[in-house]
């Protein structure tokens, strides 16, 4: 009998920043993948002594690594008795999505990321530095970005996974790149975004080079990296004032943010590298500088969404869009 593979991916219980992890089933022709486990020990998900941790497959697509029939199969890791396991953050992103579903919450996030070769920032000098940040943003040419290969690599794949991948640009920091997952619901966008790191990590592989979602990867004056979130309701889709109302809603809620978009925010949200401070909240048309961008094309048509330019590009999307959601909607909704 002819079968497939599959490779189950899981957010392991890594703190303060989870990791992705993987391995494959093989799986019968026409068969959907099953519920699968995984040693929890192994993982920081379970005592040695009740090592058993559960995978449910919740987000499928073409694997475009193996191509052919196999697949990649996103999973949520669930506790034997089929409940969500404490580092499961998924479950509370359904949740809440259900609560406010009647606002249609559409999420564009841009994810940075660094590559490395080794311990350094790829195409990096052995000793010193490269020229100082300045003409690496979206550059072109050998002397400006390194690593495009890996990148165009990674886009063919998100697309032949079929994610809603956005685009993919050069970052100001030689070496970082970003790219985008978007627009989609809270607990798609954050689903594809996993996988489209996976993918990022496993392209890499083939290059032996690696990615780092690490929010301030150089110390000093280099760009950290980020993973600005996009946000719209239906409401704000058709109105400027719930736009308003979005981003001042944002701000009454700026310490439970800032804690939980990403570990070492601080490190890189001095106020120092666009972005303001973690300390203020500021939004304001245009402005890179403030917390929440409303960008011109928003102010000129009077509608559309708001960029979150504060979590850290080694966020957690299911928190993050929670949170948004929660926030946002819950405020209007009061
Ligand atoms: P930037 O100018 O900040 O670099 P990008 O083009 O990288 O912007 O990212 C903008 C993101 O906003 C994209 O992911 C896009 O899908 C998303 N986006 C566009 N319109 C909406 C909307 N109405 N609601 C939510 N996200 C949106
Ligand atoms: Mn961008
Ligand atoms: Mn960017
Ligand atoms: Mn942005």
């Amino acid at each position: 009998m002819s079968s497939y593979k599959a490779e189950y991916i899981w957010i392991d219980g890594q703190k303060p920043t989870a990791k992705l992890r993987c391995k494959a089933k093989i799986v019968p022709e026409g068969a959907d993948p099953p519920i699968w486990g995984f040693d929890g020990s192994s993982t920081e998900q379970a005592p040695g002594s009740n090592s058993d941790c559960v995978l449910k497959p919740i987000f499928i697509c073409p694997d475009p690594i193996r191509g052919g029939d196999n697949k990649l199969v996103l999973c949520e890791v669930l506790l034997t008795d089929m409940s969500p396991h404490p580092s499961n953050t998924r479950a509370a992103l359904v949740a809440v999505a259900k609560k406010y579903a009647e606002f249609d919450t559409w999420f564009g996030i841009e994810q940075e990321y660094t590559l490395f070769s080794g311990a350094r920032p790829l195409g990096w000098p052995v000793n010193g530095f490269p020229a100082p940040q300045g003409g690496y943003y979206c550059g072109v040419g050998s002397d400006e970005v390194f690593g495009r290969p890996v990148v165009e690599a990674h886009l063919d794949n998100c697309l032949d996974a079929g994610l809603g991948i956005g685009g993919i640009n050069a970052e100001v920091m030689p070496a970082q790149w970003e790219f985008q997952i978007g627009p989609l619901g809270p607990v798609e966008v954050s689903d594809q975004l996993w996988v489209a790191r996976w993918l990022l990590y496993r392209t890499g592989e083939q290059f032996d080079v690696s990615a780092a979602l690490d929010p301030k990867p150089v110390r000093g004056d280099w760009n950290g990296a980020g993973a600005h979130t996009n946000f719209s309701t239906k409401y704000m889709r058709e109105n400027y004032d719930a736009c308003i109302a979005a981003a001042e809603a944002l701000g009454t809620k700026r310490e439970l943010h800032i804690a939980n978009y990403g570990d070492r925010i601080e490190e890189r949200l001095t106020g120092l590298h666009e972005t303001c401070s973690y300390r203020e909240f500021r939004y304001g048309v245009s402005d890179r500088g403030a917390s929440v961008r409303i960008p011109w094309q928003v102010a000129r048509d009077q509608k559309g969404y708001i960029e979150d330019r504060r979590p850290n590009a080694n966020m957690d999307p299911y928190v993050v869009t929670r949170l948004v959601v929660e926030t946002v909607c819950g405020a209007a909704s009061a």
